[in-house]
């Protein structure tokens, strides 16, 4: 593929498809035939790997001895966290003796940070000319078997290069590429078939968009594009028997947003997707135009405003209530998001009142479908066992079930089901019936779980972009802090002495995903000519706003006054206290970039008459 020249910008377009009409069996083996070639290219990549690491400690015996000891930390390692755990369960609490295990730890870990710098060292200096041949001679190799691959593979070379480009993605990754597991659902006749995957066509030099109209080009053809009615899309897949007469797959889908008149489309492929049961078709064609481009309007306000993202729940309020983010900016306007607990918008369109309304509600009521699930396939196990002990079974169900009881997947019982249901035996109804009906209510029950989850992180996501929105079209600049999400995500380790986070402080995390909302902000801004700036904050809700004091208290009141100036200012808002001090960091960075030292600009605006938290700044 050219690198590309132009600077005209681009976007995607994407359109739901119905079903293949015409050559469906060739976009089936099309899409597997693109998953074992993702396979192959993997297999090939994971192999260069480790012919390139073998090669590396062949040539140093400083590698291969830094790479056996490393190794021989990390077992030990594991072993004593092993070790641990097994002694907190034996004594059932958390609050036991572990000082020695400690100990033995923190020198396994400082000795395998040691050999790990050790081993950097030593792979720089074995970098000879001559090791450098081996690795060009591996890299030679693997490039001869993807050309191999790439002329077996059975692909039109647009579904090709899209493979490729996927790959390429994933050997990024300084981890070994992983491969991708075949998926299944059942298509219309009840067979199974893939369940993700694309096929396209990358039209070269582009085509203007006018002439994918009329039936004359060779990749991608548009019939009578309607917002109003349905048309159909013709997408190339491969060569009939004289290899110049296309061979086009057919997918019917109404073209609700017309593509740019000036438009050259560059590619343009079909994917199939699955949510719970149901198989999504899409089309994406993928456009470049001059008339893309957006005129950035200023922004309305041209203020600053900081945010302290991270979660919180008021203990006083409504649990379906989540704090997202504090806001403040330097006219000294001040609030918090919350995550409303109902979606009023929800409730309308909901043909059913009683239906769960809130992104909360609607998550955890995905949960209780997974536990009723969960609850619904231990039983039917059971019951099968007991059942199958004091029964003849035919050898194919006693071989198939041979593992059942160890079984996570509630699909491979399914499947067996689905085989009895073929190859009935005497004096089974009884437990057949008791299977099918479970069965049945599996997958209603995960084809609702996997929607109502869907909904409420779509509704979610889109309550973040409109909150974006309004912010980024209001404000010149929006100041997050550095790597906010560092502080939380973790579990602990076995041998700290600080607890995991409880379970339904976790599954706050999950439902807010304030990360979704720093997306939303840092994608919302360029467009709406705002920038984001973010700024290194140690203690943001531990030192004082006004007077710079940093305290060590009591973090859960979410309000708390300062012990320096808290008579005069009063108790203050955590959170808001980190979005003043966000706010502060970004103004003092301002003033000393300038190049004549001045002194730092007020944030506090008309509602606080001391700003910036210099220290000692107050009595
Ligand atoms: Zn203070």
């Amino acid at each position: 593929m050219k690198r590309r020249t132009s600077t005209a910008p681009i976007r995607v377009y994407s359109y739901g498809c119905r079903l293949p009409t015409a050559n469906a069996d060739l976009v089936e083996q099309q899409l597997v035939c693109a998953h074992h070639y993702y396979n192959t290219l993997i297999e090939i990549e994971r192999r260069r790997r480790v012919a390139t690491r073998e090669a590396q400690s062949a040539s140093s015996s400083a590698i291969s001895s830094s790479e056996s000891s490393l190794a021989s930390y990390e077992t030990e390692i594991a072993k004593t966290l092993e070790a641990i755990n097994a002694k907190k369960g034996k004594a059932r609490t958390s609050k036991i003796d572990l000082s020695s295990e400690r100990q033995i730890l923190s020198t396994l870990r400082a000795l395998k940070k040691k050999t790990i710098e050790n081993l950097k060292v030593a792979k720089q200096e074995a970098r000879t000319p001559a090791l450098l041949e081996i690795f060009a001679s591996i890299q030679e190799k693997a490039n001869d078997e993807v050309r191999e691959a790439r002329s077996k593979n059975g692909l039109y070379w647009g579904t090709y290069l899209l493979v490729e480009q996927s790959v390429q993605l994933a050997c990024k990754s300084k981890t070994d590429p992983e491969f991708h597991r075949f998926r299944s659902v059942p298509n219309r006749q009840g067979l199974p078939s893939i369940a993700n995957g694309r096929v396209g066509v990358e039209l070269i030099q582009g085509v203007e968009v006018s002439k994918l109209v009329g039936g004359q080009n060779t990749q991608l053809q548009i019939d009578s594009p309607s917002p109003n009615r349905m048309s159909k899309v013709k997408i190339r897949i491969g060569s009939g028997d004289s290899r110049r007469s296309p061979l086009f797959a057919e997918f019917p889908f109404r073209m609700h947003r017309p593509l740019p008149a000036d438009g050259l489309v560059k590619w343009a492929w079909i994917s199939k997707s699955t949510k719970g049961r149901w198989v999504n078709w899409s089309l994406q064609i993928v456009v470049e135009a001059e008339s893309l481009r957006r005129v950035v309007r200023p922004p309305s306000d041209g203020g600053v405003v900081a945010f302290d993202i991270g979660w919180r729940q008021k203990e006083s309020e409504n649990p379906g209530k989540l704090r997202i983010a504090y806001w403040h900016d330097d006219r000294g306007n001040h609030g918090e998001l919350i995550i409303p607990h109902e979606e009023s918008r929800l409730i309308k369109t909901d043909c059913l009142r009683s239906r769960p309304n809130s992104i909360r509600n609607r998550l955890d009521h995905a949960t209780s479908l997974r536990s009723i699930q969960d609850k619904n396939f231990d039983a039917v196990r059971t019951d099968l066992i007991a059942w199958m002990v004091v029964h003849d079974v035919p050898t194919w169900l006693s071989s198939a079930t041979e593992w059942l009881h160890a079984w996570k997947s509630q699909r491979k019982l399914g499947a067996v089901v689905e085989q009895w249901s073929t190859s009935r035996f005497d004096g089974d109804s009884e437990i057949f019936d008791k299977l099918t009906s479970w069965w049945k209510q599996h997958r209603h029950l995960y084809d609702w779980e996997s929607c109502e989850r869907d909904r409420s992180l779509n509704a979610r996501n889109n309550l973040y972009r409109n909150w974006a929105a309004q912010f980024t079209r209001k404000y010149a600049v929006v100041v997050l802090e550095d790597h906010f999400l560092a502080k939380v995500a973790k579990l602990q380790q076995p041998e700290s002495t600080k607890s995991d986070m409880p379970k339904p402080t976790r599954r706050n995390r999950t439902i807010a995903a304030c990360s979704e909302f720093a997306l939303a902000l840092k994608n919302a801004a360029p467009g709406n000519g705002c920038s984001v700036d973010y700024e290194p904050y140690d203690d943001t809700t531990a030192t004082c706003s006004y007077c710079g004091l940093v305290e060590r208290f009591d973090h859960r009141p979410l309000e708390h006054p300062c012990e320096r100036c808290g008579s005069t200012t009063g108790p203050v808002d955590q959170d808001r206290t980190a979005a003043r001090n966000l706010l502060a960091a970004w103004a003092q960075k301002q003033s000393r970039s300038q190049s004549n030292p001045q002194p730092p600009e007020d944030i506090g605006g008309s509602e606080t008459a001391v700003a910036m938290p210099a220290q000692g700044a107050m009595p």
